[in-house]
Order: C-alpha cells, then structure tokens, then sequence
C-alpha cells in the first residue's frame, strides 16, 4: 500500500469515527468543567499519522499545550505538551514530540499552587484588623482574639468554606492549614485538594498544652498511633495531619520541643521584635499581653531562638518554621526544615526587609505563604510571588516560581506526589494566562501582574471551586 493509499484509509477513519469521537471527549471535558473551561482552547487537527496516534491518545490519554510549559523541576518550554493519563503525568515534553488535544495558546501550564500557611478560619477577617507597625504586634494579637470571640461556630465553617474556594480558584492545590480544635477538617478533607492540617497547639502551661495533645489523639485517633482506635477526623489519601505548637511565645517550651523534635510540625516563629525581646530577657510588649490574658508563666519560655532547633532525627518528616522575619541568618537549620515568608503580610506589618536571601543563599529551603485574610489582602499565593517579583527584580524568577510549587510541597513532605511537572507525578497544574508581551526569561511573563481567569487540573481532572 502507497503512502497516499494509508493516508486515504485514515482519513476514512477520521472523518467517520475518530472526529466524533474527539468532539464527544471534549464535549465531556467541557461538562467536567462547568461548561465553560475549554473556552479559550483551540482544537489541533493533524495529518492522518498524528490523527491516528491521536486515536489511540483519546482513548488512553490527553495531551495539553500552551504558549509555556514550566515544569518547575526543569527549564520552561516553548509549547512544550503535558500528557495525562487518568490521574497522573505520563509526560513532559518539547515542542514537536507529541501533538496535543488541546492547546491554551497565550498562557503557561505550571504545577498545581502550593500554599503551606494559612488560617482559613479566619477568612472573615479581610480588612477588619489592619495590621499595626513591628512594634505594637501584640496589639493586632488582641484584635485577633477579639474577632476570634465574636465568631459562632456555624460563621467559622463559612468562613473555612468561603477561604478554600478562594484557594481554589486560585489554583491551589495543595494547602498547608493551621486549625485550632481541627475546626477546617470537613471542608478540606471533602475538597478537592491535598492538604496538610496543622493542629494548633497554645498552651504556657504543661497542663494546658498536653490537654490539647489528648484531643488531638481522640479526634484524629488511629491517623498517628495505628494501635489507637479511628477518631472522627482521621487523616484520608489527600489530608493528613501535623501539629502546630503556636509560636515561641504561647507554647510552652519544653512541649513544644518535644513535639519539634517529632518533626510533622509548623510553629509561627521569630515574627516580631516582642518575641525576640521577651525570649532574651523575658520584657517587653508580650509580658503585658501575656498577663492580661492571665496565662503569664515566666518559666514557659527559652532563653532564645535557637533552642527551637532541635536534634532532628534523620528521617523524620519536615518542620516549618512560619515568618522568621527576625531570624538571624546564621541560625542552625537543618536540610528538613524550612522558612516560610508571608511577603504581603510582610510587608503589611512594615517589618525590615525579610532575610530569605540569605537563607536561601546559604542553601535553607524557603518557601512563600499567604498567612490569613486577617493581614492578607487574599489567598493567592501566585499573587505572593509577584509581589517578591515587583520588590526585590534582581531576584531570580525561576526561583520564585520554585517558592510557589515544588519548595512548598517539599516543605509538606507532598514533593514525591506534587509540586512539579513530571511523568509519574500527580496530574496537577494550573493554566495561568500570559500578557501579550515578549520577555528575555518566559518566567517575567508568568510573575508579571496580570489578570485572568486560571484553569486548575487536579488528580487529572479539571476543578472547579467547591
Ligand atoms: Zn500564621
């Protein structure tokens, strides 16, 4: 048979099964959607070898395209495909080596958004304790507890719920949660994401701080002690539970080394000039605050910030030390833990300028958070990189791009699951529009501020806010 003769074989097969065949996947892809998600997508039709290979891919597989491809674990590439296979990446590749089903044309496909702090029950907060200067942190504390007082339990649920889908649309995939008495589990266990649920502990007393322990292993039961029987939140596939000893200043020291040392854990930490003053010499703003929430208890605390750096076994899971705006720069990190900068509440506080350069350059692992709507203007961690983008340009954008994916899933131990494109990996990414724009490094288009509906594929399929 003659070349011309295949081709006259295949078109026979295109034009009487293979194209209503692609047109009903896509008509399905559509419905996943909402209706609306393959809008801005433009159909690639090929010759009779692609249509065919295209064939057995409709089938068994789908593969997208955009302007760029950032797989994060690799350089971006022009047009370059991704390739899903029901729930994970089958490849990443250069531009010519597979044809793609559908092609978003001025945008980038980037891994799944990862946000490792934030406090979605405070996602009713937005504007309502504005953030004081360094100096007077205590006093945005006591706003906080005093919002926090006002909130029924039914009006926190809403506000966990309202956050999320904020996440969400975004194009988050992956968050990383600090949750006082577990209250964000059943919005985020049933969502679709992956998450990592700190369990906030505050507590100057031993008393106080190991009663807290106790709820933890009823309520989450068998998720830590495989011998203990299923409490009523137990981890799933997608949500598992860490701990979060609150900050150096309301955890007692000695629990919250204990529970440091297990790693699995998050503490707030080197936040404001009062913390380190009341550390050092056991002065300052926080004994008044302290006091006046009459849980002051000098022998609660460490004499500095070094003691929370404890021996770390090997193979335990990662710690996240949360701000670290007065962290000096030769503190003892180890390669398990990591720095999270909030760079709008950051800045929103008027702290000096944050040290994550540092850090980074001396190899420590840092990776970018929102904090809550308390003293974030919103949820976007992509927002938080575009931010580090406008104040610091001489900073190395693939960097941050790393902040905002692969970095934030190391730091919730997800990194072998998510965070990067990969074959192998779970299919999460998101598709963010570009500007119509051309930059010597495809990374300033994507960190440029531009607007735009994101379209987010998670496990393989396409997300829309719960
Ligand atoms: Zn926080």
């Amino acid at each position: 048979m003659t070349r011309q003769q295949t081709d006259a074989v295949f078109s026979s097969i295109v034009t009487c099964y293979f194209l209503p065949v692609t047109l009903l996947f896509e008509r399905k892809e559509k419905d996943r959607s909402g209706g609306n998600r393959t809008r801005d997508c433009v159909l690639i039709r090929h010759t009779p070898y692609h249509l065919a290979t295209d064939l057995y891919c409709t089938f068994m597989s789908r593969t997208y395209t955009a302007r760029y491809v950032f797989p994060v674990s690799g350089p971006p590439l022009a047009n370059g495909t991704v390739t899903v296979r029901d729930d994970r990446i089958e490849a990443v590749l250069t531009h010519g080596e597979r044809i793609a089903d559908v092609d978003f044309g001025n945008a980038a496909i980037i891994p799944g958004l990862v946000n490792p702090h934030t406090h979605l029950d405070l996602s009713g907060a937005r504007g309502l304790i504005p953030p004081t200067d360094p100096n007077h942190f205590t006093d945005w504390l006591r706003g906080v507890i005093a919002y926090r007082r006002t909130r029924t339990a039914e009006q926190v649920q809403a506000n966990i719920r309202d956050g999320l889908a904020e996440c969400l649309r975004h194009g988050t995939t992956l968050i990383g949660d600090i949750t006082s008495g577990g209250v964000s589990y059943p919005a985020i266990a049933r969502a679709f994401v992956r998450a990592v649920l700190f369990w906030e502990v505050i507590g100057l007393s031993e008393d106080k701080y190991n009663a807290t322990l106790s709820e933890i292993g009823a309520t989450i039961g068998g998720s830590w002690d495989p011998d203990a029987p299923p409490g009523i939140y137990p981890a799933t596939p997608s949500c598992r539970w860490a701990t979060s000893p609150h900050a150096p200043y309301s955890a007692n020291h000695d629990c919250a080394r204990g529970q440091l040392y297990l790693g699995n854990a998050a503490i707030h930490f080197a936040e404001s000039p009062a913390e380190i003053e009341l550390l050092a010499s056991k002065t300052g703003p926080f004994v008044d605050f302290l006091k006046q929430l009459g849980v002051w208890n000098a022998s609660a605390f460490t004499a500095g910030l070094r003691d929370f750096f404890v021996a770390y076994p090997k193979a335990a899971p990662p710690i996240l030390y949360v701000h670290c705006n007065y962290l000096p720069t030769d503190a003892p990190l180890a390669p398990a833990h990591t720095i999270v900068y909030c760079p709008r509440t950051h800045a929103a506080f008027g702290h000096p300028p944050h040290p994550f350069r540092e850090f980074l350059a001396r190899g420590v692992r840092v990776c970018l958070g929102t904090d809550s709507l308390a003293s974030n203007p919103d949820l976007d961690i992509l927002s938080e990189a575009r931010f580090v983008r406008l104040r610091y340009p001489d900073f190395p954008v693939d960097q941050l791009l790393r902040m905002v994916t692969l970095s934030g899933a190391e730091s919730l131990g997800w990194a072998d699951e998510t965070g990067s494109l990969e074959a192998g990996k779970s299919a999460d990414f998101v598709v963010v529009p570009l500007p119509n724009a051309d930059a010597p490094d495809p990374h300033e288009l994507l960190l440029a501020d531009h607007a735009g509906e994101r379209c987010t594929m998670f496990r393989g399929q396409w997300r829309s806010a719960p």
